[in-house]
């Protein structure tokens, strides 16, 4: 016999309670995995091991330069690197900034940066609203590279009451809105070669270099070995909570540090965060190779089942842009909201050339697993 209650159910709630059942089987579906947060390497958090040196770091206090741990992390970053000396700051946006300001010591300068860079775009304008500086912008390849042809094009000196001199061209490496690609040390050299005749600085903005230099089977000493400067970020890819290093000369050094304290970064006991650096860099550098190949099969899948790629499904790092295919009928709102709401996977946007696109970021905090979880629900949103 019906039970009287089920009898009486109306279509109308027949129909709700079948919604309500796809609800609950997608939102279990997604319980069985956690977050898959693929919009941005930031996002990583540390691991209790990683937490666990901030314990037991000797501190002291870093504006006095008399932190031992912030002292030990500087002098082992130069060291990797192969310059004389080096400087923990809090973030990336800052290194980039103090590197600026410590080449362009003088006034009036300006600086050939990249118009798709993370200098030019990200950073709010900090070269010429905070450090004074006049950006000359050039369009890099689709792979980063600033051409050289256009580096001597707008080289200036200041031979003439309307310019402002040049005192540094700035790279990215690996170069963000390019989709991660890395730039490899022949053309960092054949760079550095001219900015000598030229008389001008590199600046690396190596938020990433670590994960074009393990994509490139370069060590960071010989991949940046042209540059006077390198920033590098220890909260990316590499899984530290925050803080960035700046390396160089001595006396570049001694310029960004005393820019730093300009800024605001100079900080007391910093040993706490960078005794966490510190594990990032002896702990995680060699497993980015896996984020690597994570990213090639998420590039691979998606170039397979008909989605736009800028790169063509070739992925150098840990980075992927993609469009919607053209028979896709979802707005970009509603594709992000179904693959979180429904299959609890993130991914960003990425505005490049002009276009706008999707961004998935491979990381230490997603596995194989959430890999495949990542492609199957990309696919299954999209199909709908
Ligand atoms: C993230 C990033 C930065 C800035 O780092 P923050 O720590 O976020 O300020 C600089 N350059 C590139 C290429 C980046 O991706």
């Amino acid at each position: 016999m019906i039970p009287r209650t089920v009898a009486r159910i109306t279509k109308q709630k027949w129909n709700a309670a079948c919604g309500n059942a796809l609800i609950w089987r997608r939102s279990h579906a997604r319980a069985r995995h956690s977050l898959v947060d693929c919009r941005s390497d930031t996002l990583t958090k540390p691991s209790k091991e990683m937490l666990s040196t901030a314990l037991n770091a000797p501190l002291g206090d870093d504006v006095f330069s008399e932190d031992p741990t912030v002292n030990k992390l500087q002098d082992k970053t130069a060291d990797l690197f192969n310059k004389e000396a080096a400087l923990w700051l809090p973030s990336g946006t800052m290194a980039n900034l103090v590197a600026v300001m410590a080449h362009c010591h003088e006034r009036a300068s300006e600086i050939i940066v990249g118009k798709e860079s993370h200098l030019t775009l990200w950073e709010g304008g900090n070269i010429s609203t905070i450090a004074g500086v006049n950006p000359r912008q050039v369009l890099e390849n689709n792979v980063g590279k600033i051409d050289l042809e256009d580096v001597k094009d707008v080289w200036r000196l200041d031979n003439d009451d309307h310019f402002a001199k040049t005192a540094l061209v700035c790279i990215e490496n690996s170069h963000n809105m390019m989709g991660g690609s890395a730039l490899d040390k022949e053309y960092i050299d054949e760079l550095g070669f001219l900015a000598k005749e030229l008389n001008i600085n590199v600046h690396i903005d190596g938020a990433r270099i670590f994960n074009a230099s393990v994509s490139l089977q370069t060590p960071v000493s010989d991949l940046c070995e042209s540059a006077d400067s390198v920033s590098i970020c220890l909260s990316k890819g590499l899984g530290a909570p925050m803080g960035s290093m700046l390396v160089g000369s001595k006396e570049f050094i001694r310029l960004a540090r005393r820019a730093r304290k300009r800024v605001g970064g100079g900080t007391r006991q910093a040993g706490v965060v960078a005794a966490m650096g510190m594990y990032a860099i002896e702990n995680n550098v060699d497993r980015l190779a896996e984020d690597h190949e994570r990213a090639k099969r998420i590039a691979i899948a998606l170039k397979d089942n008909g989605f736009y790629q800028p790169q063509d499904g070739h992925v150098d790092t840990n980075i992927v842009y993609f469009g919607l295919p053209t028979d896709c009928k979802l707005s970009k709102e509603e594709f992000t909201r179904i693959l979180k709401d429904e299959y609890g996977v993130l991914v960003g946007y990425g505005y490049s050339r002009g276009g706008e696109l999707f961004r998935v970021c491979t990381h230490i905090d997603v596995d194989d697993k959430d890999v495949d979880h990542a492609i199957e629900s990309i696919l299954a949103v999209q199909a709908r």
